[in-house]
């Protein structure tokens, strides 16, 4: 299906009376190490989405750039919208898309810092009804085992899997010659604005310089798949709960 914001109006009618998926892509623009683009959270999961409404019927939204980048403020280029404009914010366009008389929403989020607010926002939106907001964090929920047969070393922040998988989507944004690894760690959960350069070094979190593009074919192929196929569970009207009796 085409997307979203390029239907006319009467070609949206009818491209909404073939679904009850709507797609939603969120992530941020922050730092990224020195060697990936400012964009990297919203252009994976952008592509990604792009590449699944050739395949599905559901319909796909413009993404949402900016997110939660709090950690990364210290750092050139970082733009970070308040948590409380974000839950506003991701909740009205869930409840305006819901309004339209979509079931499910599946929001294809790229960024960490957006989750809390994501699910806090999707719990306002669903208030009543069978309406349902599916979370995906694709670098954490899709391509998993794509992940463990090609990734050497930690997942993390501009790591070996995200660098990868840009490698793969643009190379030409990447910047192979200043990838540095960093890695930052504590037993406990530190926060302060104070100590958020030392909390994530360089903006990294793992070692860049094992990526490839095959690596990030990999990954990202499997993501698209899953994708489409959770979109065509939903299409189903199956929601993706697994029930276990005891355990
Ligand atoms: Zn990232």
């Amino acid at each position: 299906m085409p997307l979203w914001a390029e239907l006319t109006r009467i070609g949206f009618i009818r491209a909404a009376e073939e679904t009850e998926v709507a797609v939603m892509v969120t992530g941020a623009v922050e730092a990224h190490g020195t060697h990936m683009p400012l964009g990297t959270d919203v252009i994976l999961p952008t592509y990604i989405t792009e590449t699944v409404a050739k395949r599905t019927k559901a319909l796909v939204l413009p993404p949402v750039p900016f997110g939660d980048s709090w950690i990364f403020e210290p750092y050139q280029g970082t733009v970070s919208v308040r948590p409380v404009t974000l839950i506003a914010f991701y909740a009205d366009v869930m409840e305006s898309v819901f309004r339209h008389g979509f079931r499910f929403i599946v929001v294809v989020n790229g960024h960490g810092g957006n989750v809390s607010h994501l699910r806090d926002a999707a719990k306002r939106a669903t208030d009543g009804g069978d309406r349902a907001v599916i979370i995906v964090n694709w670098w954490h929920d899709l391509g998993k085992e794509a992940r463990r047969n090609v990734i050497e070393t930690i997942d993390g922040h501009a790591a070996e899997d995200e660098t990868s998988e840009m490698l793969y989507v643009r190379p030409e944004l990447v910047d192979m010659k200043s990838a540095q690894p960093a890695v930052s760690d504590s037993k406990y959960i530190v926060v302060s604005a104070n100590y958020r350069s030392e909390l994530y070094p360089s903006a990294v979190h793992g070692d860049p310089r094992p990526a490839t593009a095959e690596k990030g074919r990999a990954i990202v192929e499997a993501a698209i798949d899953e994708l489409i196929e959770l979109i065509e569970t939903l299409e189903r009207g199956e929601i993706p709960i697994e029930i276990r009796q005891g355990y």
